[in-house]
């Protein structure tokens, strides 16, 4: 076992999980004959197992994980140091990933207790090693499946706080009911011994809560553990919905000044974000744009460790951008096209606006995705988040906030109990749901060969 680098500290600056203080509370092993407390993180993510490169692919497989935070990082993300715990068909469906969960924490309830190793290379008089789970890292579908928390459909949609989606709009942190896990315990707890399914559906309506197997687990916060992955929440969930979604692309028309009219005859489409009207009419991105990001692409001398977008990303023949890509295009190609065409001259005073409300969610994402983090950092981040959001409700008052939208206004307080991002986040999942891809299969969903 290679115990986490004993990196020198320095104070309110945190620049790995190693750093935070929950790993200082749950993970700190003292010198000599100590106990060594090993702590893993967990987490789950969806992939789709026929390599289908279309968006809201039909068939998905889900993939659990777990990775040891104690490994120095350049070894915690390596494939042969990941535990790939089980890969199931499709979405589990509400409770169901209990199943699996069920047999993870029979391992790690003696684990959390405490073994103790007759003999070990460094410790030839043997030594006591116990494993917590402390991160849970997913998207906040992975949450509801793993953490039992709440859909992102739900009222009760968020994992840290109480807000009813009714108020989803409200940017007064202050005023957010905070989620306790003493209650969830109990609920949960009253959740699994329900006597009828309409009572179990009661709890979930009124408090938000299923059982999950990891709360069997003594050590286990359901609360403070469940983090909501920045990349994910971020890369798409802002970046590429306000590119998408709250600005809209058309290859096939001139850009626009992104204002709608709401129409009374407008049905939602199934599976669409949570957006009040009809945003089919608002094409802020068009041609024009298009082709003016796509020339300056050409012309931009990127650094060697960034790989730029697809050249003529924005059209639909071009296909689904990963997160990364959106990264790129948000905080780079637009950036750089968007001061030149929209910052000067006669592009009017909406497309200014625009271009600085855009700005300061680059400015957020910047920080939130940063390798470092301390006081000051969430500080500047909470400012330019806040800022971001408010300018879209001036902006687009008929847009309403997606659950992404608020999760936003949380990720500071992530940042300061788990540190960076980049230490306990997702794209290692990606590289290993790939390999998962390219493993010859049936094709036959949810069914083996005989
Ligand atoms: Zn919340």
């Amino acid at each position: 076992m290679v115990e986490y680098q004993k990196r020198r500290l320095i104070p309110d600056r945190e620049e790995d999980l190693t750093d935070s203080k929950t790993f200082a509370q749950f993970g700190r092993s003292g010198t000599g004959i100590s106990p060594l407390r090993v702590v893993a993180s967990l987490g789950c993510d969806a992939f789709n197992p026929f390599q289908s490169k279309t968006a809201h692919a039909v068939v998905q497989s889900t993939a659990l994980y777990m990775y040891l935070l104690v490994l120095p990082e350049r070894m915690r993300f390596q494939k042969k140091n990941m535990l790939l715990l089980a890969v199931l068909p499709g979405e589990p469906k509400q409770h169901l990933i209990n199943n699996i969960l069920n047999r993870v924490v029979n391992l790690l309830l003696p684990l959390e207790e405490g073994l103790h190793y007759l003999q070990t290379a460094k410790y030839p008089f043997g030594r006591n090693v116990s494993l917590v789970v402390v991160p849970i890292v997913c998207d906040s579908l992975g949450a509801h499946q793993l953490v039992g928390f709440p859909s992102p459909t739900h009222t009760l949609f968020c994992t840290r706080c109480l807000l009813p989606k009714s108020d989803i709009s409200n940017l007064d942190r202050t005023s957010w009911p905070r989620r306790d896990p003493e209650q969830h315990r109990i609920r949960a707890t009253e959740w699994r011994d329900a006597a009828t399914q309409k009572i179990r559906n009661d709890i979930y309506k009124k408090y938000g809560v299923r059982w999950s197997e990891l709360l069997r687990l003594p050590g286990f916060d359901p609360i403070a553990f469940t983090v909501i992955d920045d990349l994910h929440m971020c890369l798409l969930g802002l970046i590429e919905t306000h590119i998408r979604d709250i600005w809209g692309i058309d290859e096939d028309a001139e850009g626009g000044l992104g204002q709608t009219k709401a129409r009374k005859d407008y049905q939602k489409p199934p599976n669409s974000l949570n957006l009040s009207v009809d945003l089919s009419s608002r094409k802020v991105i068009g041609r024009d744009v298009l082709e003016a990001a796509w020339a300056d692409m050409m012309r931009t001398i990127h650094p060697s460790w960034i790989s730029p977008a697809p050249v003529h990303w924005g059209l639909a023949r071009t296909g689904k951008l990963g997160g990364n890509e959106w990264k790129i295009v948000g905080t780079i190609h637009l950036v750089v096209t968007l001061i030149r065409i929209w910052g000067y001259g006669e592009a009017g005073e909406r497309r200014r606006r625009m271009l600085l409300n855009f700005v300061d969610l680059v400015k957020a994402t910047h920080i939130l995705l940063l390798r470092v983090t301390t006081p000051k950092l969430r500080e500047e981040y909470d400012f330019w988040i806040l800022k971001y959001l408010r300018g879209v409700q001036e902006l687009f008052p008929d847009v309403g906030f997606t659950p992404n939208h608020h999760y936003s206004m949380h990720m500071s307080e992530f940042l300061e109990s788990m540190g960076p991002g980049h230490s306990r986040s997702t794209p290692v999942f990606e590289q290993t749901n790939h390999v998962l891809q390219m493993i010859k299969k049936n094709r036959h969903a949810g069914k083996f060969n005989s």
